[in-house]
């Protein structure tokens, strides 16, 4: 132990010291470069050793898979971060505005959104790498790699946290050693184990809320015509309701196209690659499809699954050990069809920077409530959405039913209103809240659009698609 862990052990919040963080993916470096801004020093701990280069990882099995930057995430990521955006561009990353993401929803191919907002297109591991390196830029900052944190550390009365238990990969699997701590953040994924571990020390584990959609994944790589979606860059075929199946096409670094395919509940996209492009060719649309025609693919399709989305209820506890939190998908993870989970957890770590710069360290039950809002949010937009399919079990409130009523026919409208898909992808980016949508303005554009479609219905039974 350390001379400076040992001095802090009974910390007092005017001088924090040492914050530990457990994880070092895109929840843990987030939050550690938060902490560094107001900790002496903050040593971040993974079990895995991030490799050299931006390359899957075994920590991070889903990165191999598409993983879109919404453009709120973006935008706390720079925050955090200066300088990032132009160092991921510098590393062939793409500014995608929103103008150039074509969304296909319910079959509606919505028109072009001015958002003013753009994404980042770029495989998982670059962002990761480049999120990595200028984290570690900050002298404050220390990666342990190889660590793997074991159990929590806490005072005789076991009110409060004031370290970790911890194996070096290295060492004999019995060996444990203690890390001190002022501060402990739990940043280690949906498996994180905290819940047991509030067990085990006497207080009750948070209540947990979950939906099954057994999402399944199948990514492949290909290099595709640079004008192949007609300038767009970003493409999202989204299921409907009695289809679960999408998928996704972005162009990333490299000169390649990532493409996603996904079914939830039964279905399955194959592995194999005429499966893979059989699948795409049975989307709701086909634009997908036809890009992949004109494409060279460079790997073998690679799966994965996602059974649930799941949110622990922290917030709902009465009583949470002091010198603890948790971020990041060991909180809240979702449905990774609507691209929120490393947004979400850059902008939990500015709300991090912000409550220790007004207030110091903030207590369990100040960090939980203060980021409930942007976990009300996604979670609502992402388990809304599930429900809209037929195939997905779980209580359909009246709320529920009539919202996703509404957003068919917004999907529908938004296919000829740029307004109305504007208003629609800010929410979706995490840009503004969902309340947008239900805003006068919108239902007047959304009933006005119903109305002409009825028209056009009737005078020619045709239908506006992707594609068309
Ligand atoms: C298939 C899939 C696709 C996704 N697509 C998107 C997308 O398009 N856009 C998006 O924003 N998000 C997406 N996500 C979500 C995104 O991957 C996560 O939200 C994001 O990585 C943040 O997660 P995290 O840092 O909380 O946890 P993780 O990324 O799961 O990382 C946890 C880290 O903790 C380490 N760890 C775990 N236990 C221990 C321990 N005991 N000791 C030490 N270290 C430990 C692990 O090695 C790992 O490095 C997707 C997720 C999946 C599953």
């Amino acid at each position: 132990m350390s001379e400076r862990h040992a001095r802090h052990r009974d910390n007092d919040r005017s001088d924090p010291g040492h914050a530990v963080v457990v994880g070092a993916s895109m929840a843990g470096l987030c939050a550690a470069r938060a902490l560094a801004d107001t900790f002496d020093e903050v040593t971040v701990l993974d079990r895995d050793r991030p490799p050299d280069g931006p390359v899957p990882r075994g920590g991070v099995p889903q990165g191999r898979h598409i993983h879109v930057l919404l453009p709120a995430g973006a935008l706390a990521l720079e925050s955090l971060l200066p300088g990032l955006h132009e160092d991921l561009v510098a590393a062939g990353a793409r500014t995608v505005p929103t103008e150039r993401v074509r969304a296909c929803l319910n079959g509606h191919r919505l028109a072009p959104a001015h958002t003013g907002a753009s994404e980042v297109a770029a495989s998982r591991p670059l962002v990761e790498e480049r999120v990595r390196a200028h984290v570690l830029d900050h002298p404050s900052i220390e990666l342990r790699e190889g660590v793997e944190v074991r159990g929590l550390e806490t005072d005789d009365a076991r009110r409060r946290v004031v370290g970790v238990r911890i194996r070096e990969r290295a060492d004999d699997p019995a060996h444990e050693a203690t890390l001190t701590s002022d501060l402990v953040v739990d940043c280690s994924g949906r498996r994180s184990p905290t819940p047991g571990w509030l067990e085990e020390l006497g207080y009750a584990a948070p209540p947990l809320e979950q939906l099954d959609v057994d999402v399944r994944y199948a990514t492949r790589h290909y290099r595709l015509p640079s004008d192949v979606l007609g300038g767009d860059r970003h493409l999202l075929v989204g299921p409907t309701a009695d289809g679960a199946v999408g998928g996704v096409l972005m162009a990333i670094e490299g000169d390649r196209w990532v493409v996603t395919l996904f079914g939830m509940c039964d279905t399955r996209p194959p592995l194999d690659p005429e499966g893979f492009e059989a699948f795409a060719a049975h989307l709701p649309v086909g634009d997908l499809a036809d890009a992949l025609h004109a494409g060279e693919p460079l790997d073998e399709p690679t799966g994965f699954r996602f059974p649930a989305d799941r949110r622990h209820r922290y917030e709902r506890l009465d009583a949470f050990p002091a010198g603890l939190l948790v971020a990041g998908d060991a909180v809240c993870s979702f449905n990774p069809i609507y691209g929120q989970g490393m947004s979400v957890a850059a902008l939990e770590a500015v709300t991090l920077r912000r409550l220790l710069s007004e207030r110091g360290v903030p207590d369990a039950a100040r960090w939980f409530a203060e980021i409930s809002p942007t976990l009300d949010t996604a979670w609502d937009l992402a388990t809304t959405a599930d429900l809209a399919l037929d195939c997905v079990e779980g209580p359909r409130s009246l709320r529920t039913r009539v919202l996703n009523a509404y957003a068919a026919r917004l999907h529908a409208a938004a296919a000829h209103d740029p307004h109305l898909s504007t208003t629609f992808q800010r929410v979706m980016g995490l840009l503004d809240p969902p309340t947008q949508l239900v805003r006068p303005g919108s239902l007047v554009r959304v009933l006005r659009g119903t109305l002409r479609r009825q028209a056009t219905r009737r005078a020619a039974h045709t239908d506006s698609a992707c594609g068309t």
